[in-house]
């Protein structure tokens, strides 16, 4: 396909995707497919000859949309918001339109020096200090491993179990890792991978009703380790838990690792985006006395997917750990520039700076902290019907903009109470009109409303609040 081809198809594409977003909010919010529907709809093998554009885009209406949960659908409360913002999409087709190959420096100049300009901006707008140094990685989950692997080596440097020796297989002392039963599952996948072992990954309790970590146990945790000669490597602090957006005290946190000498990674891979208002900064106290930050601008902030912030003190302990210097990625500018390539794990990257680069520039930081404000506000308004409506409770505090709520009808509980919670649930979801997702709160089924998607207005919270209450209504009626 030659540019000329390009503009034309490009066009009708780009209008296709601007149709596709005018309608997503007619359109069933989670898709009805069944399992195999969308491979049985495609031919088994690539074709020989060159199809129409109109061919694709007639499976695109025909196949891909209807195997979509549409994540940019107003009434789409699943999960956590997945923002795709038109104007970062207008990023992603830069990145993609020049297809630079990030593997140095010099193989494209633009994406290092573009994204350092970025994660400082992003940066700035969070609050954080100018000790922080930040790049773009796929996700959250990715930044967490390196974040440990890093704590890892940290841990053992000038001793034989240095990955420069003979690794973990010569460790002296055990390494542990402390996180809350709370921390998303990437936090465990992280350790695993990272060589801790299971063994050696601690599960410090909450307090409650926070659903904090307990610095006190932590703090315990760590000397019962060190007392029997192990050595706290890690603690992964949560800011914006998974289930209820609770938030670990960073600061406790912080002051307990240090004395331990351990690495201390806030994930705040939802909550981030709340950085960017003042009045929520409380939130993430002591934050600057971490080693590691990750946030995904790909959540609530509205960057296209594998947008993640990654941001550490200290480059030069991430480059001792991924640094690698083959010949053919060489130049004579290495000692004057920043090696992406060396702060994570894989050499090619996508331009992905220019995602986060036209949203901000595009919409401006005033606007998303408006849109953030909006959210909170509807969110903190639908607590207050729900915590107002008789059989409906909240079962973790709301600080920010995710809610965990319960239809209890009278007399019901355990095991009942679950069935009933996923039943009206599953009501809501199959009627295609709201997509919540459920979730487990010690050992029981709650239902998350996590307000947040961009065309979301408190009419959509409104209906969707009504269609609740109707569910419950007709499942608590069956019992
Ligand atoms: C979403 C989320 C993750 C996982 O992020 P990915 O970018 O999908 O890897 C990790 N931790 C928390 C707290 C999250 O909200």
């Amino acid at each position: 396909m030659g540019p000329e081809e390009f503009r034309e198809a490009a066009h009708r594409l780009v209008d296709w995707v601007a149709d596709y977003r005018a309608k997503v909010a007619s359109l069933p919010v989670r898709s009805r497919v069944e399992p195999g529907e969308v491979a049985g709809a495609l031919p088994g093998s690539a074709p020989e000859a060159p199809e129409p554009l109109s061919a694709l885009i007639e499976d695109l209406d025909r196949v891909i949309v209807p195997g979509l949960t549409h994540a940019q659908h107003p009434r789409n409360f699943a999960w956590f918001p997945a923002n795709a913002a038109l104007a970062s999409v207008l990023g992603d087709i830069l990145a993609s339109g020049v297809g630079a190959l990030g593997i140095s420096w010099q193989s494209a100049p633009a994406l290092t020096e573009l994204e350092q300009v970025v994660c400082d901006w992003a940066r700035q707008l969070c609050g954080l200090s100018e000790v922080w140094h930040g790049t773009i990685c796929d996700g959250a989950s990715t930044a967490c491993l390196v974040a440990l692997l890093v704590a890892r080596e940290r841990a053992v440097a000038g001793t034989a179990g240095s990955q420069r020796e003979a690794g973990l297989q010569a460790c002296p002392a055990p390494l542990v890792v402390y996180t809350s039963p709370e921390a998303h599952s990437s936090v465990a996948k992280a350790a695993l991978l990272a060589g801790f072992g299971a063994a050696n990954l601690r599960s410090v309790p909450i307090l409650r009703p926070s659903r904090a970590m307990d610095p006190a146990a932590l703090e315990k945790m760590m000397a019962e380790d060190t007392a029997a000669g192990r050595r706290p490597a890690a603690v992964v602090a949560t800011a914006g838990t998974t289930a209820t957006t609770a938030f670990d005290p960073i600061d406790t946190i912080c002051g307990v690792a240090s004395s331990y000498g351990a690495w201390v990674h806030v994930d705040a891979a939802m909550a981030g985006s709340a950085m960017l208002l003042e009045e929520c900064r409380a939130l993430f106290t002591g934050i600057e006395a971490a080693d590691s930050i990750s946030w995904n601008p790909h959540k609530w902030l509205g960057s296209v997917l594998e947008t993640s912030l990654f941001y550490v003190k200290e480059p030069a302990a991430l480059v001792s750990v991924m640094a690698t210097g083959p010949s053919y990625l060489r130049s004579s500018r290495d000692g004057a520039v920043v090696q992406y390539r060396d702060w994570g794990l894989p050499l090619g990257r996508r331009f992905r700076a220019l995602r986060l680069w036209a949203l901000l520039r595009l919409e401006g930081a005033e606007a998303i902290r408006a849109r953030l404000r909006r959210d909170l506000a509807n969110a903190a308004r639908l607590a207050g019907l729900v915590e107002q409506a008789p059989g409906w409770r909240l079962v973790a505090p709301v600080p920010l903009q995710t809610l965990c709520v319960l239809h209890v009808p009278e007399g019901l509980a355990g095991e009942q109470l679950d069935e009933h919670t996923l039943a009206w649930c599953e009501a809501v979801n199959s009627t295609g009109e709201a997509h919540l997702t459920p979730a487990h709160l010690d050992g029981r089924w709650m239902v998350r409303v996590s307000v947040g998607s961009e065309t979301t207005e408190w009419a959509d919270i409104e209906a969707l609040w009504a269609l609740m209450q109707r569910t419950a209504r007709t499942a608590a009626a069956r019992l």
